[in-house]
């Protein structure tokens, strides 16, 4: 299954943003953002005004290196959006927010996506009782994702832990139960992150 293998903190410098790739490390002083925040390479310091095609592209990267999502994956998700009812940047994100390992994300049980991705391909969850193991499952109303009962100790601490993070409100943490019930759809106020979602739209559909 491909993957960015490269440094995270390169993505976060080029988006000029934090994106949550290295967990812990992220909230901590030692954040490179927090130290630099000058684009990576020779001239990433250079200030240049940036185009309406570089605006919506840089968009767009932000949002498939958040969701570590590679770009097939991504611009099907758009044609997805787009075909459906409504407003095709909101259903973008709700089709991104309903992926397995952002949902184990959103349960506090990884510290960052790339964490959330890798135990969910590790097969330490279910969904619906059955074996999970393939990231990019969307999820939908009625589903429950849980923590195999079989799990590690590394697994049950992480459970242990959950609940600490606030989980949004279309998830229903039983914490007792190492669970997650999808209760509704993904609304576009759910996202406690920064997208401008419409430049993602415009950049595709040109
Ligand atoms: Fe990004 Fe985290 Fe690296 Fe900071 S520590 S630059 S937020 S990946």
């Amino acid at each position: 299954m491909a993957r960015y293998t490269g440094a995270s903190c390169k993505l976060c410098r080029r988006e000029g943003t934090k994106l949550y790739l290295k967990g812990e490390r992220c909230l901590s002083d030692k954040c490179a953002i927090n130290r630099r925040t000058s684009a990576p390479g020779q001239h990433g310091a250079a200030k240049k005004k940036m185009t309406e095609y570089g605006m919506q592209l840089r968009e767009k990267q932000k949002a498939k290196r958040y969701y570590g999502v590679l770009e097939k994956q991504f611009k099907s998700y758009y044609t997805k959006a787009d075909n459906q009812e409504g407003i095709a940047g909101e259903n973008l994100l709700r089709l991104l927010e309903r992926r397995l390992d952002n949902v184990v994300y959103r349960m506090g049980l990884a510290a960052s996506h790339k964490e959330a991705r890798q135990l969910v391909l590790h097969g330490h969850f279910t969904l619906n009782g059955h074996k999970a193991n393939i990231p990019s499952i969307l999820v939908k109303p009625g589903d429950v994702v849980a923590v195999k009962e079989t799990e590690s100790t590394k697994i049950k601490g992480l459970v242990e832990a959950m609940g600490e993070k606030i989980a949004p409100k279309w998830l229903e943490i039983d914490k007792n139960a190492g669970s997650a019930k999808v209760i509704a759809m993904p609304e576009r106020d759910d996202i406690d992150f920064e997208f401008n979602e419409q430049l993602i739209i415009e950049l595709y559909s040109k």
